[in-house]
């Protein structure tokens, strides 16, 4: 169900990249993930490129300048994709077309690549430096779905509004999901203004119409959909994965007092379509290979899943072991040069449903899917409180305020506040790889 670990995991790999070959690099050459970037000094249209080290593979230029003649020919077709200003076309690649890519990528990339003087000056001419290009988003997001899998973010957030039955009947039955909205999704780095809405500051007044108070992050997961579903057509479990691309970090920007005041009947709305931001590379699901672990382990009193949504392959590899973390910066912090402080840190392992769990149920009733939707994981918590991923939870909704380092208390975000968000896969024997950065800075209400 899963990829196979191969050459391109190989630990001893190098690159010629010399960036890529330190121990805490995010991007070393067994990564690969995928960019749209726009270089700074130069007309080049905005394109996908692949990042290594602290460097993008510019592989549109390094093809029309002759350098890929030993790309096989289902990779040849993927190097054209490169070309687009997004991965959709490339999304809708199938598995084999995707995994010879990378292949030939990191044969291409290796410090033993036994590429000559003139040729390997020629490749380093198809490098930008990342301090070098923007980055846009990587995907046109037709539809964004967030679900809320994280049995621990439940429980705490269900018993805070109902004590006596913080999980709800379904929730070991159904992954839960609501419809977000794609077009505010932004990339990391893009400012985030307070939303305006209803919120209700005295519970015994009407609410009224003003900015938001109680803005939250949130920190989840993303998972690209590469090849979708016709209308009408399921997606078995066993085939899940083949249906998606990547992952990145997703910041699910909340206000609180917006949600808590219009989440009834039907689920949070203008509470969190004001803006999503995402981190700008997407780690391929191949490269995650050597990550993958078992699926949460369900205590005996719960209901197993459905059938639809069991299977051996899902329980024995479905997981992925991501380490994440929190940053919070304040402008005062960033005035005296105060270092972000690390507010959380959370596995992806301790969701309650898979990935490819998600995927299914997403599509049990035919709904099609289709290249470059995104769905989200729902807030990463842990049974730990460091393990809380969002302020909500850490703060329990304002009523345990943190403070930072330099004597500021926080009960949600303030205005100038910048979250940073963090990803980190670790194996044991194996080299590890990182997501990158999912930034955003809080600013003003209108
Ligand atoms: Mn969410």
């Amino acid at each position: 169900m899963t990829h196979e670990i191969n050459e391109t995991h190989d630990p001893n790999i190098n690159s010629w990249v010399e960036s890529a070959n330190t121990s805490d690099t995010d991007f070393p050459i067994q990564n690969l993930p995928f960019g749209v970037f726009r270089q700074h000094d130069s007309n080049a249209a905005a394109r996908v490129g692949i990042v290594i080290g602290t460097e993008i593979f510019d592989v549109a230029k390094a093809y029309d300048d002759g350098l890929l003649d030993d790309f096989t020919t289902p990779a040849v077709q993927v190097v054209l994709d490169c070309k687009q200003t997004s991965l959709n076309k490339m999304m809708t690649r199938d598995k084999e077309h995707l995994s010879a890519f990378r292949l030939s990528v990191s044969r291409l990339l290796r410090s033993d690549a036994g590429h000559s003087a003139e040729r390997l000056a020629a490749l380093r001419l198809c490098m930008v430096g990342m301090d070098n290009a923007d980055v846009l988003l990587t995907a046109e997001i037709g539809d964004y779905t967030d679900f809320y899998c994280s049995i621990f973010h439940a429980t705490n957030v269900g018993s805070m509004f109902r004590p006596d039955n913080p999980l709800l009947p379904n929730y070991k039955y159904i992954p839960i999901g609501y419809h977000g909205r794609g077009s505010s999704i932004v990339v990391s780095g893009t400012n985030i203004k307070r939303p305006h809405g209803q919120i209700r500051p005295d519970a015994e007044q009407p609410p009224v119409y003003a900015a938001c108070k109680n803005l939250d992050y949130e920190m989840e997961v993303g998972f690209f959909i590469g090849t979708g579903n016709e209308l009408g057509e399921t997606i078995p479990l066993e085939r899940a994965e083949e249906h998606i691309f990547g992952a990145c970090l997703v910041n699910d920007w909340s206000a609180r007092d917006m949600q808590s005041w219009e989440y009834q009947p039907l689920g949070p709305f203008l509470a969190k379509s004001f803006a999503t931001s995402v981190s700008p590379y997407v780690v391929t699901m191949e490269a995650l290979a050597p990550f993958r672990v078992p699926a949460f382990e369900r205590d005996a009193e719960d209901p197993r899943p459905l059938p639809y949504l069991a299977s051996e392959a899902n329980q024995t590899g479905g997981g992925i072991n991501l380490e994440l973390e929190v940053y919070l910066s304040s402008s005062r912090m960033r005035e005296s040069d105060i270092a972000p402080v690390k507010l959380s840190t959370s596995n992806l392992r301790d969701l309650y449903w898979t990935p490819a769990q998600m995927l299914v149920h997403h599509a049990s009733n035919g709904c099609n899917l289709q290249a470059g939707d995104l769905f989200a994981s729902g807030t990463v918590s842990g049974k730990e409180k460091s393990e809380r991923g969002c302020l909500l939870e850490l703060t329990w909704r304002g009523s345990e305020p943190l403070t930072l380092p330099n004597g500021e208390e926080r009960r949600f975000l303030n205005d100038g506040d910048e979250v940073i968000m963090r990803g980190r896969c670790s194996r044991e024997g194996y080299k590890s790889i990182g997501f990158g950065e999912c930034r955003g800075i809080v600013t003003p209400a209108a």
